[in-house]
């Protein structure tokens, strides 16, 4: 890892595949996700992170990276990546990798982040399935390098030594100020992702995507005690889906005496 001033902007996001949620399916029996034969997506948060990554290029020039730590399938996350603008991408794949909770996971990156010279990494605010809101942190605790969460505007300093941002509050927001390298988590309210276009995936289908290995990574002087499942110190004694709702109530018939009902009822519940 070098310094920004040398090298330019170099910035590393790591973007997660995540099963489609509108074709969610759990196992009956362990209550776990189904995710064989479910069409995957690229984590809808990530798209704002992609978005502010390749805004900062447009204005400052420089080099955005796309690293994904996942099963093969994982290629289709980085491949709109690139159709809507990185310049590389690199996946993490091996069964050793596989079942990483979220310590594993910013590990394995950490060990791909440490061979660039990135002066900024940028992560989504959570995963849409795992849903932790983790791995960014712990990537820049591996990375020995601050962050920041919930970010929504990145100022670049002029000498590309460090970042003014805005961080999204409940009821406003704050102004911090951290040096470069860092890393920033980007909240939805950054701005609206744009689409990748006809050409950009024609483009991305001639771009290679660089593929790592659990054996590629040790020789990078990674531990594999710390991959995957046996490097994962979260233990999930039971998951239990949320309660059912109870059914709703139907007033058909005349619409005069359904809104009447529907006020009363309002009204009992102290809405209205
Ligand atoms: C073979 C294999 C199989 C896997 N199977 C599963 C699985 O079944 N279920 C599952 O949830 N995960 C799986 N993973 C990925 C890994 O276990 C999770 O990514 C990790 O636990 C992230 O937790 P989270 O979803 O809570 O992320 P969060 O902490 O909520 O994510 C925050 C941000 O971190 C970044 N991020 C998170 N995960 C990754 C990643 N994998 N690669 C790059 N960036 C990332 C994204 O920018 C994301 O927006 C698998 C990985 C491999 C190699």
């Amino acid at each position: 890892m070098v310094s920004g001033a040398s090298v330019g902007l170099n910035i590393l996001l790591a973007v997660k595949q995540v099963p489609d949620v509108s074709e969610l399916r759990l196992d009956p029996v362990t209550h776990s996700l189904l995710r064989e034969g479910v069409p995957s997506v690229l984590n809808p948060y990530d798209r704002y992170a992609l978005e502010a990554g390749l805004r900062l290029k447009e204005i400052h020039g420089g080099r955005l990276t796309v690293v994904s730590m996942g099963p093969p399938q994982a290629r289709k996350a980085l491949q709109e990546s690139l159709a809507l603008g990185a310049d590389e991408a690199v996946l993490l794949t091996d069964r050793a990798f596989a079942a990483a909770d979220t310590w594993a996971t910013a590990y394995t990156l950490s060990v791909f982040a440490k061979t660039l010279p990135f002066n900024m990494v940028l992560t989504g605010l959570k995963a849409i399935d795992g849903e932790t809101s983790q791995v960014g942190a712990e990537l820049a605790e591996f990375l020995d390098i601050p962050h920041a969460s919930y970010v929504r505007k990145i100022d670049l300093r002029e000498d590309m030594q460090g970042v003014t941002i805005e961080r999204q509050l409940e009821n406003g927001y704050d102004v911090w100020e951290l040096p470069l390298p860092c890393l920033l988590m980007v909240a939805k309210e950054f701005g609206q992702p744009r689409l990748a276009t006809l050409q950009g995936y024609i483009r991305a289908k001639r771009q290679k995507i660089r593929i790592l290995t659990a054996h590629d990574l040790e020789a990078l002087g990674a531990n594999s005690a710390n991959f995957g499942l046996k490097g994962s110190p979260t233990f999930i004694p039971k998951v239990s889906p949320p309660p059912a709702k109870p059914p709703g109530t139907i007033w058909s018939g005349d619409p005069k005496d359904s809104v009447r009902k529907l006020v009363d009822a309002l009204s009992r519940e102290g809405f209205v």
